[in-house]
């Protein structure tokens, strides 16, 4: 990072400390490094986000508390973003020591607490959809023991607040609009400080990474959901326009620095992802292709660790040209292949 970036960022994050509100960077063994919990000082005192189920995670949130001149005992409101286990992991234990009330999505609610069978539904959900996509069975196997290995890190979480799309979570000084915004998952929810023009965006919008809308099953439908296949870049496409609309002056996303320009760093995304959708058109107007064979063309062979997110990727872009009527799909032998119009 520059010195500029450096010194931009000191303000921004004085910015909302002036908001009374403080980003506490907390741990995490996952590629997307740390991530952000936000802790209010309001009554009650609330904590955006707790980092992953892990001792690192929370020592290191206990002593960013204590520079803060508070302790995890002293929180009284929990409040969760979205379903991704490195923001609510360590949610249960917090609240347990802290007696706080746990805030989430009401369609979050029954995720949250029954976290270990969800993750059963939602892998059993991503290895039909590998298999669909022309993904080998020997790396879909592989991937289900790692996705296996990273459940430790979640743990579930009793809600005793659920939250009502557009309503207000109203603290004594800061009274937050939840806005649900999905797309990097079903859940992503935003909080807005409307007086304040601040917005708490998690995973929804980050500075310096593109969110990948994820694939994942619909919120609350059945273990063996068959039903189509969610547009999950279609749908962040769509929750960032409307995010786009919004007057901000500060944006304090789940991720890395806070966002002073967030419609400009959204037109980028829209660029990136039209430019992208461009390319896996030229990919199948050259041949049919499934969806593992663009991301074979687009990125080589990649990691095991990576086939889902790369699936992801390249479905998202298919969308958008199935929805601009580039691209037909035709299932053989239970493998789709892509081609272009
Ligand atoms: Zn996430």
């Amino acid at each position: 990072m520059s010195e500029e970036d450096e010194q931009r960022e000191r303000e921004q994050l004085a910015h909302a400390a002036d908001a009374g509100i403080h980003r506490l960077a907390i741990p995490t063994p996952f590629q997307v490094g740390r991530v952000n919990a936000y802790l209010i000082e309001d009554s009650p005192l609330t904590l955006v986000d707790s980092g992953p189920n892990s001792a690192k995670a929370l020592d290191e949130l206990e002593q960013m508390l204590a520079t803060l001149g508070r302790k995890v005992e002293d929180i009284e409101l929990l409040v969760i973003t979205h379903q991704h286990i490195d923001h609510f992991g360590l949610a249960s234990i917090l609240a347990r020591r802290s007696g706080a009330e746990v805030a989430a999505l009401d369609a979050l609610v029954p995720f949250l607490a029954g976290y270990g069978q969800q993750s059963d539904f939602d892998d059993a959900f991503a290895q039909n959809l590998m298999l669909r996509h022309g993904i080998p069975a020997d790396v879909v196997a592989a991937l289900r023991a790692v996705s296996a290995s990273f459940r430790g890190w979640g743990a579930s979480v009793e809600v005793t607040r659920p939250l009502a799309p557009d309503s207000e979570l109203q603290l004594r000084d800061h009274t937050l609009r939840v806005l649900h915004r999905p797309g990097h998952s079903p859940s992503d929810t935003v909080f807005h400080d409307e007086s304040r023009s601040i917005l708490l965006s998690a995973d929804h919008l980050i500075a310096h990474i593109s969110s990948n809308p994820l694939l994942a099953r619909p919120l609350g439908t059945e273990p063996d959901y068959s039903g189509p296949r969610p547009k999950a870049l279609l749908t962040y496409m769509a929750s960032l326009e409307q995010t786009r609309a919004m007057e901000l002056s500060l944006v304090l996303p789940g991720h890395g620095a806070p966002i002073s320009e967030h419609a400009a760093l959204i037109d980028k995304r829209f660029r990136m992802h039209r430019r992208r959708a461009d390319k896996i058109h030229r990919l199948i107007t050259e041949q049919p292709r499934s969806a593992h064979e663009i991301a074979q063309a687009l990125w080589g062979n990649v990691a095991v660790t990576q086939a889902f997110l790369t699936l992801s990727e390249v479905l998202g872009h298919v969308d958008l040209l199935l929805q601009d009527g580039r691209a037909s799909e035709a299932e053989l032998d239970g493998v789709v292949r892509f081609s272009s119009n």
